[in-house]
């Protein structure tokens, strides 16, 4: 068989450079990292044995094997899993399937400092490539089970790899490294040594639930070390892993580093998690459950083929990475391990939906997990501030598809509000800052907390002092339609509807010069609907400017723009509603335009003039004119006019 010589794809060598290049310090990761995908491909054969009976593996010794070479400075890592065919080695280890790789890449480019790649590589994980930060040259020789021939992969890193088929290749995989030399400038340590090898496994992947073996120490060596050993006796295999599932042992065994790392071999990221939730349920049906919330998103939260869910373990024994039905969408973030013990052993997807004792599991992990949330917000609030940022926009999901926990997801949201510049609110803490005759709670959605501070629509609140939610997320503009209210308040925009401000005293008092003014705009009002009604439902005077001379709202029950837009990025085109005018009675432009019009009529260069104020108003709220060249050139005209 001839050795094929393949080019990394693009994005697979720019992140091998890095590796080579080092810009990560902890080199000692690259052990975990391979020692994590030999462990997930022993899973597999497991679970691929109990469904087929026909793949004739051997499965009654699953193990990895470390082999060190120190003469020929060679490190190699062995599994009898599942292995790879051809294939699969040309498209697991030759490219990155990663969706986020571009992304991910373009920042790390442009990352300032060492500091900030290094935590950018950290979030993202390398994997398999991660082994030649200290190796100059990687070897895996893997053969799939039920396949007859092996593959033999080969690469310095730098830029190609081999491949070619192997007739005698034990089933599983072995990846052998050609270290680099000792480096104590660059952390490069001596990883022949068995001492090193071991501290490596005992940090990192000692909770691993398939043995790591290693010779054990040569019996030369062992006697001038240790008193009493037979010499010439054959080097045994030693098991250098406790084996311990993490959750089953109780708080006081475990450190907080240990769960760090089997955060990080179940999640593929090398950064700690954020926090760390013990669940154990005791009685008729037994469950322990280990979760984590990681300290940043990944760069695919969004995306289609996100990966969701916790791994499912029966008794100890791992049944399936990724099972979607212990958690719901809106918390497809959380990492961890939940471990049955009265589940049936070859469980499939299909009927866990349905389990009714998985059911029970994924309640109870919801509330655990919103409660552990808004404790958060109050004993660790810097935790919680981070965390909300990563994650807030995916939690608020939640409020459009779980309406049984919708209480005590909206007790764990944070918004920003007009009240503090810096630190966000609860709806709890905004009710009890409530204004005396204040019946809702106010909000704004938008795309930026400037623009909307700044916005027509936010100005008697500005001038009387009425907190206002400032609402950025795509989502907000979805679940403040559908959640009705908090604590018996509304939930109300201020960009749709009256805005009515006025107490009951106040409307007394005002009542009168606001009939006053009705009567008086009464002409410019419906000649302005008029000449703009093509667009709009209304022209009407308004309570709520104090320094602009329109502003355009939405009716109480009509869809926003920006969810109509939402509605139409998912395919669904909903009819466009017309919008309602608001002009400022005591604004210059609006009371000049009424005397004009009172005295002149239907002169051309006051319809421009109105047609001016309603672009104005729609730029105004960030939207769109919908006819711009137009807009400009009346606007062009009319500055000329003032040279
Ligand atoms: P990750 O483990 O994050 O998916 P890696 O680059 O480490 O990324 O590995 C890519 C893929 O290659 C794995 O998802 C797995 O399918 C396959 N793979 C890696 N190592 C092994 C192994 N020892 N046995 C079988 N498959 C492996």
């Amino acid at each position: 068989m001839p050795t094929e010589t393949f080019e990394f794809q693009v994005e697979a060598r720019q992140l091998l450079q890095m590796m080579i290049h080092s810009i990560y310090s902890n080199k000692d990761v690259f052990l975990r990292e391979l020692v994590s995908n030999a462990s997930d491909a022993l899973d597999k054969l497991r679970l691929e044995s109990l469904r087929d009976d026909t793949l004739g593996a051997d499965v009654s010794d699953l193990h990895i094997d470390l082999e060190a070479d120190p003469d020929a400075r060679t490190l190699t890592v062995r599994d009898n899993g599942i292995g790879m065919s051809h294939d699969e080695v040309v498209q697991l280890i030759g490219t990155i399937a990663n969706s986020g790789t571009a992304k991910f890449l373009k920042e790390l480019k442009e990352a300032q400092g060492a500091g900030a790649a290094e935590g950018l590589i950290g979030q993202f994980g390398v994997g398999f490539y991660s082994s030649f930060m200290v190796a100059d040259e990687v070897t895996l020789l893997t053969r799939r089970a039920g396949e007859a021939q092996g593959t033999r992969w080969n690469s310095t890193g730098e830029g190609t790899y081999t491949i070619e088929t192997v007739e005698d290749a034990p089933q599983g995989t072995s990846v052998t490294l050609r270290l680099k030399p000792v480096d104590d400038e660059d952390k490069l340590y001596d990883y022949t040594s068995r001492w090193k090898i071991k501290e490596i496994v005992k940090r990192y992947s000692d909770f691993i639930t398939w043995p790591i073996r290693m010779a054990a120490e040569a019996p030369a060596q062992a006697a001038e070390e240790e008193e009493g050993a037979e010499p010439g006796e054959a080097p045994a295999p030693e098991t250098v892993n406790s084996m311990k599932a993490l959750w089953a042992r109780s708080r006081s065994e475990v450190t907080d580093e240990e769960y760090h790392e089997l955060y990080k071999h179940i999640s593929h990221d090398w950064s700690d998690p954020l926090d760390t939730i013990r669940m154990q349920a005791e009685g008729t049906f037994e469950y322990q459950a280990l979760l984590f919330l990681p300290s940043r998103a990944p760069q695919d939260l969004f995306s289609q083929g996100h990966k969701r869910g916790v791994q499912l373990y029966v008794k100890r024994v791992f049944i399936m990475d990724d099972c979607e039905a212990l958690l719901p969408e809106y918390l497809r973030f959380v990492k961890g391990v939940v471990d049955a013990q009265d589940l049936s052993l070859n469980v499939s997807r299909e009927i866990l939906q349905q389990d009714r004792q998985i059911q029970l599991m994924h309640r109870r992990l919801t509330k655990k997990l919103l409660s552990t949330i808004k404790d958060m917000m109050s004993a660790q609030p810097e935790k919680y501030a981070t965390f909300w940022q990563e994650f807030g926009r995916v939690v608020k999901e939640g409020l459009l598809s779980d309406f049984d926990n919708r209480d005590a997801i909206l007790a764990a949201c944070s918004f920003a509000t007009t009240h503090d510049q810096e630190q966000p609110t609860t709806l709890q803490q905004y009710v009890e800052r409530m204004k005396e005759g204040q019946e809702h709670i106010f909000y704004l959605t938008g795309e930026s907390r400037a623009a909307m501070e700044n916005s027509p629509h936010m100005e008697a609140f500005k001038a009387r002092g009425v907190e206002v939610l400032l609402l950025t997320d795509p989502v907000d503009e979805v679940w403040v339609e559908a959640v009705p209210g908090f604590d018996g308040k509304e939930l109300r925009s201020i960009a749709k509807g009256e805005a009515d401000l006025d107490t009951e005293a106040e409307k007394e008092e005002v009542k009168a010069e606001r009939e006053k003014q009705q009567q008086e705009y009464a002409g410019l009002l419906t000649w302005m609907g008029e000449q703009l009604g093509e667009d709009l439902k209304e022209v009407r005077l308004s309570t709520r400017l104090t320094v602009s001379p329109a502003c355009i709202v939405s009716d109480t029950n009509d869809v926003t723009p920006a969810l109509q837009n939402l509605y139409r990025a998912m395919g669904q085109d909903l009819p466009a509603t017309k919008r309602i005018l608001e002009l400022n009675p005591g604004h210059p432009l609006v009371s000049g335009l009424r005397a004009a019009q009172a005295e002149r009529g239907a002169a051309a260069d006051l319809a421009e003039t109105a047609e001016l104020i309603y672009g104005m108003a729609l730029l105004a709220e960030g939207g769109e004119l919908r006819d711009p060249s137009r807009f400009t050139r009346l606007l062009a005209d009319r500055l000329e006019r003032t040279l």
